[in-house]
């Protein structure tokens, strides 16, 4: 039988595993200026630690990274709390929200030479690849702490793309035009889908390598490789133990990471024709997203209940879960310094400020 618990019932785990926090933990990340973006163009400026002004009106979110900030950093922001989140049994999602050329992909992937298969890591390597070295030492700590129990993992991975409202499966490119399924078992899922099992940082890497060479990227007149994609990484942790009384139960928490299109409004990228339709749907997911979020934004704030359109784009009805449902998730924001991008980074932080709002309701999936 499923067994659910609330988590505003665990008890908390420095402050982090089985927390009672079930809202959108959302941070915001400044990128340092390019070289072709004059030093005197920098606009934004971090009002105190945790807030930022932009045209008159100052945000406050968890954290302001600033330009400053690492890939370290952003871990311990962001990645330190998933892992534990994962491994206390709950769903964690992680989100990168901002205009094209705003560090969206560096930050959730890192640079694709910063992912190496050898031993050495890179200051550069993305929350990904650090998400998952912390997650292989975490279970082999948790199997040390716990070996009475018999302790065993089993994590498998997926990584799909969804372009143009279809979806295709960066492990198997051939795959396109995937279908989303659900049922009461075993919930959302993508029929067909490749899922290649890993138990060490370096079979991520392979994947993540391998997927990442399968995005399409399409050219814009605002950056060369604009992405006009919305990428995931899932994976699906499940842990097997024996009680003392012999029987055995299983957890299951699923992670994903997701680097979504670039949120620019069409007109400023000079698109036309076929790219222009892309972009029309790309919106649709990109603009339920926000949709999806002012409504459960407002059913947060309210208490009252309303229907959700999940699946009006496969955005949202993938990862449907992680939008006002059981798990816990965070934005990361990615914002230009730039002067030019300031009426984009203020949408932006709207954007932000919004999801900042949402509840969801994390439980820990135990059979
Ligand atoms: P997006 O995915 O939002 O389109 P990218 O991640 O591709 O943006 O970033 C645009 C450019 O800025 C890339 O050349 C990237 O390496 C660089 N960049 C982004 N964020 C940082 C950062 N925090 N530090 C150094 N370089 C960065």
């Amino acid at each position: 039988s499923l067994k659910r618990k609330l988590s505003n019932e665990l008890p908390q785990e420095n402050g982090v595993a089985g927390s009672s926090d079930t809202g959108v933990k959302v941070i915001v990340r400044m990128r340092p200026p390019s070289k072709n973006e004059e030093e005197g163009e920098v606009i934004l400026q971090k009002t105190s630690g945790d807030s930022l002004s932009i045209l008159g009106q100052t945000f406050t979110f968890d954290s302001v990274a600033d330009a400053a900030s690492t890939q370290a950093d952003i871990f311990q922001l962001v990645g330190a709390p998933l892992v534990e989140n994962c491994i206390a049994g709950f769903n964690s999602s992680v989100f990168a929200y901002g205009q094209t050329g705003s560090g969206k992909t560096y930050t959730i992937w890192g640079p694709s030479n910063a992912l190496l298969e050898d031993e050495s890591s890179s200051d550069q390597q993305g929350l990904t690849p650090r998400v998952f070295e912390r997650l292989f030492l975490r279970i082999t700590e948790e199997q040390n702490k716990h070996a009475d129990k018999q302790l065993m993992y089993q994590c498998r991975c997926s990584f799909l793309e969804i372009y143009n409202e279809q979806i295709t499966d960066l492990l198997d490119p051939a795959q396109r035009n995937l279908q989303i399924r659900e049922d009461t078992k075993t919930g959302v899922y993508v029929e067909n889908l490749t899922e290649e099992s890993v138990c060490s940082l370096k079979d991520v890497t392979k994947l993540l390598k391998k997927g990442l060479s399968n995005r399409r990227t399409g050219a814009t007149s605002i950056n060369m490789e604009s992405s006009r994609s919305h990428s995931v990484f899932t994976c699906v942790v499940e842990s097997r133990c024996k009680s003392k009384d012999g029987l055995s139960s299983l957890k299951t928490s699923r992670i994903n990471l997701v680097d979504l299109a670039g949120s620019e409004r069409q007109k400023s990228t000079g698109a036309a024709g076929e790219r222009l339709k892309e972009a029309g749907n790309i919106n649709r997911s990109l603009s339920q997203l926000g949709n999806l979020i002012n409504i459960l934004a407002e059913v947060s704030q309210t208490g009252k209940q309303r229907h959700i359109p999940y699946r009006d784009s496969k955005l949202t009805f993938l990862l449907q879960e992680s939008l006002g449902g059981n798990a816990k998730l965070a934005m990361v924001c990615a914002i230009s310094p730039s002067e030019s991008c300031k009426s984009e980074t203020f949408s932006t932080l709207r954007f932000a400020k919004r999801a900042k709002a949402i509840k969801n309701k994390a439980v820990v999936n135990e059979q």
